[in-house]
């Protein structure tokens, strides 16, 4: 019976886990971090991630740990609104969730079905041998032993450097992402409703959640900043992000004066890899393929990942042509998506007869359903069908 170790208890690690388990493939996990770690920032998960879930019966743990994105508002620097548009029409409404309470339904969802993860164990390095699957060695000197290493372990995935020793760093998108979650300020239009503010110097959004705080990110173009520049007191970050939306007539400044406790990070992407696998290792999820925060994407892919990852190995008898069959279904898709967010968003809204900016997320994107039950090749073995 094949074995999977998994690097990353994140968001497509535990996912990963979760699938192959409803494959019946055996995986555990190793997870750098504690369990307690903080992941920072809020996202919204799409239609299609929630739809990746769905395919493997964990979407409800999801679904009770977040909120539902019911409307959005768009205004320009001067507070004149812009747009009003329901969302939810044409597929079943984002959902807003804190990173760390997605990974903790995960790993919990992960866990109520016996999946061992190891906290705390960070892979330091992998060695593959004929006949022999792959040995893992960890930082606390403990190793492991698998038929195939799933690196589920983010950005700076190292099984992304052990599979493409010269593969692209991270690239920067010239954006910095704050965000923080403020006790008072002007609620938006509804609970769970989002108030996206252009302004004359950074984008501005920010829902209201069900306890009654202002969950907001700010996009700014910006220098890449340095770990002792984004590490900065909150006080400072306080001052520098309201300075920069000071002269714009939103709630930007003064639910940011409202922040206790400020997240501020760099953007980066990786718009294309050499290979995502070498025939016993692979990459998903940002290791493989991370989107800039402004495509609201990266956790729905991670997920779409993660299920269609665990349909290939369940179908497909010979690991090295589940991995390369994987690829070929995911690399178009997913590297579409980083392309959409390429680049800086101009914060200024655009003006009468303007092209249409990227913003309204196309069909393809949202549409992308997993049948669980649907056969990644043919019974004869030869022909891929999805
Ligand atoms: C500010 C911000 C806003 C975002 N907003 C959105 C959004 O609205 N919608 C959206 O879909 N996405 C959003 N994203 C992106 C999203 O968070 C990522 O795409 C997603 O977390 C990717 O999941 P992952 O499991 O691949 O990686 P991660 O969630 O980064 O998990 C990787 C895990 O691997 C572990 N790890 C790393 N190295 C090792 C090692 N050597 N050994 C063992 N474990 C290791 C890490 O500790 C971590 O737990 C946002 C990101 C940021 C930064």
């Amino acid at each position: 019976m094949t074995k999977v170790l998994i690097t990353g208890a994140g968001i497509a690690g535990p996912a990963a886990a979760i699938a192959l388990h409803k494959a019946g493939i055996r995986a555990e996990i190793a997870e750098a971090r504690a369990p307690e770690a903080d992941a920072g920032a809020f996202l919204t998960l799409t239609a299609n991630g929630i739809d990746a879930l769905q395919a493997v019966d964990a979407a409800q743990p999801v679904l009770d740990a977040s909120f539902p994105a019911t409307r959005m508002r768009v205004f320009d620097p001067e507070g004149k609104l812009l747009a009003d548009s329901p969302l939810g029409r044409d597929h079943p409404c984002p959902r807003t969730i804190t990173r760390t309470a997605l990974s903790q339904a995960l790993r919990q969802e992960a866990a109520r079905r016996g999946i061992p993860v190891r906290y705390a164990t960070r892979l330091t390095t992998a060695a593959a041998a004929p006949g022999r699957g792959v040995t893992a060695a960890f930082a606390d000197g403990s190793q492991a032993q698998a038929d195939l290493l799933i690196g589920a372990d983010g950005i700076r995935s190292p099984v992304r450097t052990l599979i493409s020793p010269a593969a692209p760093s991270p690239r920067y998108t010239g954006l910095m992402i704050a965000c923080g979650y403020a006790d008072d300020g002007p609620p938006a239009a509804e609970t769970g409703a989002y108030d996206m503010c252009y302004g004359t110097r950074g984008f501005f959004g920010y829902t209201t959640a069900p306890d009654t705080r202002n969950w907001w990110f700010a996009r700014i173009p910006a220098p890449e900043l340095t770990p002792a520049e984004a590490a900065a007191p909150p006080a400072t970050w306080r001052q520098r992000l309201a300075a920069a939306f000071s002269d714009d007539r939103t709630p930007a400044a003064t639910l940011i004066q409202a922040t206790s406790h400020i997240t501020v990070t760099s953007a980066y992407d990786i718009p294309t890899l050499p290979n995502w696998h070498n025939g016993s290792m692979i990459v998903i999820g940002d290791a493989a393929h991370a989107a800039s925060p402004s495509t609201t994407q990266g956790a729905s892919m991670a997920l779409e990942d993660s299920v269609a990852l665990a349909q290939c190995l369940r179908d497909i008898p010979a690991i090295p042509d589940a991995l390369g069959h994987f690829e070929h279904l995911r690399r178009d898709r997913a590297e579409r998506v980083v392309q959409s967010g390429a680049g800086v968003e101009n914060p200024v809204p655009p003006g009468p007869g303007s092209p249409p900016r990227r913003g309204n997320p196309p069909g393809w994107l949202y549409s992308h359903h997993i049948d669980w039950n649907s056969r990644t090749r043919d019974t004869d073995g030869s022909r891929p069908t999805c």
